[in-house]
């Protein structure tokens, strides 16, 4: 991902709207002390309004709320819509800061032109996410490993009921607090690798981040827990016999001899910010790096003759998820004895330490918020 660049230094203005309920200190203290993922928000939202004729306007940063929608807006029906994940970190001095939100803003804009929905530039995605963790600053969290999460969204606000791109799109950003993702440690998950479902295909949507493709992956992802495995990892649509990505993180094999191989972006495997990092730091420490196609015959003859050492899913979330167990039809195989593998530690640490400002930012990859 070669989408880095400097800093906008001219960033839009957002108007601010300040809430007039505002959380009183020692609820908001509470609140951020050790919330469940996703269950927290802060006591504003940004957004920008888009119209067909006008273009995007309106920048502001609003009390955060429930949103009235038409029963006939258009993403209620057709699902064109799209999001963002990236978080804030705090560092040890106070100040605030995020991770290649340059990337996340390209691929937003990528997201938008595959569904069909009004590019948002990169100086608008950072001025939203910057007025927005200026105005919540207290809510980000500063326990070991806590985060702000952002989620920038935009969806089809046109209300019509005629299929064709809409006419009007609203862009926003809303912000969770969240503490470590693994709470006790690093656990490895057990992975269910599924033959009969996929998420993506040939052509379609799986290299855009849209609710839809989360959507396919949720009968299979509960059919999984069913049978008692955390999470899904979907094979290629064309073939069933490529290992692809799991419903919302990349995955990654580690050989004996120290390569790291993960699977080439075929245009339906989503690219991963933390996919692109971590392909960067294994090539930094001297790793041999492969992004291929990768069979999954080839990954279980690997695992029984001891030629794959390590397997770890990755994503904004939870940084480096190591697999412990692998699954599927007539098949199961533990991994690295069950526990989180030594190069997979490794990289994840060395990430979360450039993220928390530990680690020299060698390759320019932070940018500060406030
Ligand atoms: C968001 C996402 C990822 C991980 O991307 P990051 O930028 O690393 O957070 C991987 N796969 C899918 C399908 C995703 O939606």
């Amino acid at each position: 991902m070669s989408t880095d660049t400097s800093p906008s230094t001219e960033l839009p203005t957002f108007e601010i709207r300040p809430t007039d309920t505002p959380t009183p200190d020692a609820e908001r203290d509470a609140l951020t002390a050790a919330p469940k993922f996703g269950t927290v928000f802060t006591d504003h939202m940004a957004r920008v309004s888009w119209s067909d004729g006008t273009g995007w306007h309106d920048r502001r940063v609003e009390r955060y709320g429930p949103l009235q929608l038409d029963p006939a807006t258009a993403v209620l029906h057709y699902g064109q819509e799209i999001f963002e994940g990236l978080k804030a970190y705090p560092h040890a001095d106070g100040s605030v800061w995020t991770f290649r939100p340059w990337a996340n803003a390209a691929r937003l804009a990528r997201s938008a032109h595959r569904l069909a929905l009004p590019v948002l530039s990169e100086a608008d995605f950072l001025g939203a996410i910057t007025a927005l963790v200026a105005t919540d600053r207290a809510w980000v969290p500063t326990g070991d490993e806590a985060s702000l999460y952002l989620r920038p969204f935009m969806y089809a606000s046109e209300a019509f009921l005629g299929v064709r791109p809409t006419l009007e799109a609203e862009f926003l950003v809303i912000a969770s607090p969240v503490g470590p993702y693994f709470a006790g440690g690093v656990k490895p998950v057990s992975i269910w690798v599924d033959d009969e479902f996929h998420r993506a295909g040939p052509g379609g949507t799986g290299d855009a981040k849209c609710g839809g493709n989360y959507a396919a992956s949720l009968l299979p992802q509960r059919q999984a827990a069913a049978q008692g495995y955390d999470q899904v990892c979907f094979l290629d649509a064309a073939t069933n016999t490529l290992l692809e990505e799991l419903g919302g993180m990349n995955v990654f094999v580690v050989r004996a001899d120290g390569t790291v191989a993960t699977p080439e972006l075929t245009g339906s495997i989503l690219e991963g910010v933390t996919r692109s990092s971590i392909l960067q730091l294994a090539r930094d420490a001297g790793h041999g790096v492969e992004e291929r196609r990768i069979p999954l015959a080839e990954v279980l003859t690997g695992l029984a003759d001891g030629s794959i050492t390590e397997v770890f899913a990755c994503g904004t979330a939870a940084v480096i998820t190591p697999i412990g167990r692998l699954a599927g039809r007539g098949w199961e195989h533990t991994v690295a004895d069950g526990e989180p593998g030594a190069l997979t530690s490794r990289l994840r640490t060395e990430l979360t330490d450039i993220q928390y400002g530990r680690a020299a930012d060698r390759h320019g990859w932070m940018h500060r918020l406030v």
